[in-house]
């Protein structure tokens, strides 16, 4: 056998067992998918609005962040979706919501009439910063019509004192046609937040099973974007499935700084696993074989970031489920009566300073100053524990630590 007889057989028996794991991981996530609960859920109501704190022109400012009931994200219905996310829980799996429908829930938005207490009054004009999420994916036509997008943007185009909305859609549904849809009814900031999770492509596909097959399609969104003036906000997935704490750390540094140097994205949200049912994180988690990440490590992946980049005052976000004041939805309190997509762990530290760190992270979501969490005291129950958790290696491959779990090639 020739030399590059031989590197090709290798990179096609590589390329194989690639294969073999993704279809093995995408196997299991569709077996547990099978679980998802199709609940009646009101089509003409609201999923959860909530109301935290956010830093916006150097102000931090009220935020509302309003969850439409939507048909749920395409890629979970089709590919059994990422690995850690478990959305379609708060989805219709059989009914389909219609532009009808959500002009309703939306209107319920507009009139104040959503909120659950009547004591409390609703006007939009009193929160510069608006989040409309769908659980999926805005932008894809599959997933929520033209015509609605245009309905909520013209609508929210009258109220003056909202200055920015987010929405959020995969990459590859930011394209001219809806963009311009939004440009034509709506004067406003717009922010699309993209779900890079990973510029690894290993960890990306196998890790997260984002099937996103190539970054060109994230280099064309923001350009796309940037195009309209809107602004890129890229979510980075903290501690995938597979990966040691120290492995996800240092992705997650590498994946953000690429977002902003090499993808040119405006801000980076840095998302931390948390666990809802039915999906793979969790059922590796039942099993003992998953860990949340621990909430010390974004002390590290905010000083990494800043380290590869450090002449430069960064727009980056600490995501997660911290206990916002909740106007519609049943979350509860204390995870009691919590909604389907609520989730029923999150990142945390011990019992002892978790409470103390959310506190700090909250800080930094209204500062994005890094002294926040530097000034979190060690905590003398977990912070040594953290640290010896760093200190573990797997030598395994991805693809090996898949075969383990999951099972062998056949
Ligand atoms: S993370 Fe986004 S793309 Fe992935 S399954 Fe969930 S909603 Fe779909
Ligand atoms: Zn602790």
């Amino acid at each position: 056998m020739t030399k590059n007889n031989f590197l090709a057989a290798k990179s096609y028996v590589k390329q194989k067992m690639f294969e073999s794991a993704s279809q093995k991981v995408e196997q299991k996530i569709k077996e547990l998918r099978a679980n998802t609960p199709n609940l009646p859920f009101e089509k003409t109501k609201l999923a959860e609005v909530e109301i935290n704190k956010f830093f916006y022109e150097g102000k931090t400012v009220d935020r509302v962040m309003i969850v439409l009931r939507s048909n749920g994200c395409q890629h979970y219905k089709k590919n059994g979706g990422c690995s850690m996310c478990a959305h379609l829980n708060g989805s219709p799996l059989t009914e389909k919501i219609t532009h009808k429908n959500y002009v309703e829930q939306w209107n319920s938005v507009l009139d104040g009439s959503f909120i659950e207490s009547s004591s409390k009054d609703f006007d939009l004009n009193n929160y510069p910063v608006v989040c409309v999420y769908n659980l999926g994916s805005l932008l894809n036509q599959e997933e929520i019509p033209v015509e609605t997008v245009r309905y909520i943007f013209s609508t929210l185009n009258q109220y003056k004192g909202v200055k920015k909305v987010i929405i959020e859609s995969r990459a590859e549904y930011v394209t001219d046609d809806i963009l311009s849809v939004i440009k034509e009814v709506y004067d406003g900031i717009v922010e699309v937040g993209i779900g890079v999770e990973s510029t690894d492509y290993t960890i990306r596909q196998l890790c997260h099973h984002k099937a996103l097959e190539d970054t060109q399609i994230l280099t064309d969104a923001v350009n796309m974007l940037h195009k309209y003036n809107m602004k890129a906000l890229a979510y980075v997935n903290f501690k995938p499935i597979f990966l040691t704490e120290q492995e996800a750390i240092i992705d997650a540094i590498k994946t953000s700084t690429d977002c902003f140097k090499e993808f040119d994205f405006d801000a980076v949200s840095i998302e931390p696993t948390s666990l809802q049912d039915n999906s793979l994180a969790n059922h590796l988690y039942n099993l003992g074989l998953y860990r949340v990440p621990w909430l010390w490590s974004l002390i590290d992946i905010i000083h990494g970031i800043y380290n590869n980049i450090p002449d430069k005052k960064l727009d980056i976000r600490l995501g997660g489920y911290f206990d916002e004041e909740v106007l519609s939805g049943s979350q509860g309190t204390g995870f009691q009566g919590r909604n389907e997509i609520f989730p029923h762990m999150t990142s945390s530290n011990c019992s002892h300073c978790t409470n103390e760190f959310v506190e700090a992270i909250k800080k930094f979501n209204m500062t994005y100053d890094v002294k926040e969490l530097d000034s979190v005291k060690h905590c003398p129950h977990c912070y040594s524990l953290w640290q010896e958790t760093k200190n573990i290696r797997d030598s395994r491959t991805i693809i090996e630590r898949i075969e383990d779990i999951l099972g062998k090639r056949e």
